[in-house]
């Protein structure tokens, strides 16, 4: 059954992790580690059952993959789920039992955070291994990754600016921006350094407050922003946010922000397609998270995690240009980028680990 499943999602190895006496009940999955090895947070979440956290497991670790890939990093995917609640269920030998786990996997596996998980959760793992990314600054960890998000969400922007209209005049648009959370605050802020008009809503009021404030945004409701007449939509707070209802009410041209899983599902990719609307593929545009804790495994640096983040809009530019070629929408052509990029590696006959294997250097371990 378990193998029938993975032939299915082309899973490499799942590792069920187990102790009675941390109340421990992890999975790790590593989904492809032809580029390296398989990068992708851990979450923890009360499941209702096994099956469930699989699931999301098979799910989230396959996603990495294609967003590693489309990153250009030397990094295949893979994620990690705790079955339990974050609110109450986190002790020291908990994580310290998981970061054993992720130790035996000798590097095939590095962990982060994820949704429930918070840096010093990471602490604990950190004792146990070094494989684990988005460790505290004093550990020479990279810290918050929003302002890299946010930058290299404007570098998918600017790809798609350039495609559209044949400028990158950020100034000369207007912006729905939807959440003014960590991320978006900062590409409000990059906007509007540019002058340019910013509608923004969010259920949190004092943020949406801030954004008027500091920042000179136009504020809206929340319903209200899949009507507002700009040319982009960003989304930059939750999933799913393009669907049958909203869609036919967007008046944009171009939709392009950094929440993960935009679109509700292919149908509406194609119906986004449809009606001319040319979509940043999220996960491409988004990756500023992963390529900076990425920076960790050879030493963190914050200057290469500037130039990096500019590399989103060669890998959205190239994405655009696969659409074409190929006829199909952008967020088939995102998926089909990372499956060249994989096999076109994968045909190099030469393993990777022993020599390529992950280094991590600048880091210090213990207090
Ligand atoms: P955040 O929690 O700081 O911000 C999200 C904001 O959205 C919050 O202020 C919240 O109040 C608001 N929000 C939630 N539901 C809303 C709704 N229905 N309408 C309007 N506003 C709503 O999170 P973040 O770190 O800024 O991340 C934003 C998105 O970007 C998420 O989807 C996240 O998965 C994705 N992302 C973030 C990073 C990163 O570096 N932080 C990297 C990659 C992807």
């Amino acid at each position: 059954m378990l193998f029938e499943t993975v032939a299915a999602t082309g899973h490499e190895q799942i590792v069920y992790c187990h102790s009675k006496d941390a109340g421990l009940k992890a999975i790790i999955a590593i989904h492809n580690s032809v580029l390296g090895p398989a990068l992708g947070g851990l979450r923890m979440w009360p499941y209702r059952n096994e099956a469930e956290a699989l699931d999301d497991v098979l799910r989230l670790s396959r996603g990495m993959t294609y967003k590693n890939a489309v990153a250009g990093l030397n990094l295949g995917g893979g994620k990690a789920v705790i079955i339990g609640d974050p609110s109450k269920d986190k002790s020291e030998a908990l994580f310290r039992a998981f970061g054993r786990f992720v130790n035996s996997l000798n590097g095939r596996y590095i962990t982060a955070e994820d949704v429930g998980i918070d840096v010093n959760d990471m602490e604990w793992v950190f004792r146990e291994t070094e494989f684990v990314t988005g460790v505290h600054q004093v550990h020479g960890g990279s810290g918050d990754p929003s302002p890299f998000t946010a930058f290299g969400t404007l570098q998918g922007l600017l790809a798609a600016l350039n495609h559209r209209y044949g400028n990158e005049d950020v100034g000369k648009y207007s912006y729905a921006v939807q959440g003014a959370g960590h991320v978006g605050l900062e590409f409000i802020k990059l906007l509007r350094e540019q002058n340019a008009k910013v509608f923004v809503t969010d259920i949190n009021k004092a943020l949406v407050q801030r954004a008027v404030d500091e920042y000179g945004c136009t504020a809206v409701g929340l319903d209200e922003i899949y009507d507002v007449d700009a040319d982009v939509y960003s989304p930059c707070a939750l999933g799913g946010t393009v669907n049958e209802q909203t869609l036919p009410r967007l008046k944009c041209k171009i939709i392009c922000g950094a929440a993960n899983n935009q679109l509700a599902d292919d149908a509406i990719g194609d119906a986004v397609e449809k009606r001319g609307l040319l979509y940043a593929p999220d996960y491409a545009v988004n990756a500023g998270g992963v390529m900076n804790v990425s920076l960790e495994i050879d030493g963190y640096n914050r200057e290469r995690a500037m130039r990096m983040m500019r590399t989103v809009y060669d890998n959205v530019g190239r994405i655009f240009q696969i659409a074409r070629r190929d006829s199909i929408p952008t967020f088939k052509a995102a998926d089909r980028m990372a499956e060249e990029r994989i096999a076109s590696i994968g045909k190099i006959k030469l393993p990777h680990m022993g020599n390529n294997g992950p280094r991590f250097l600048g880091r210090m371990r213990g207090h």
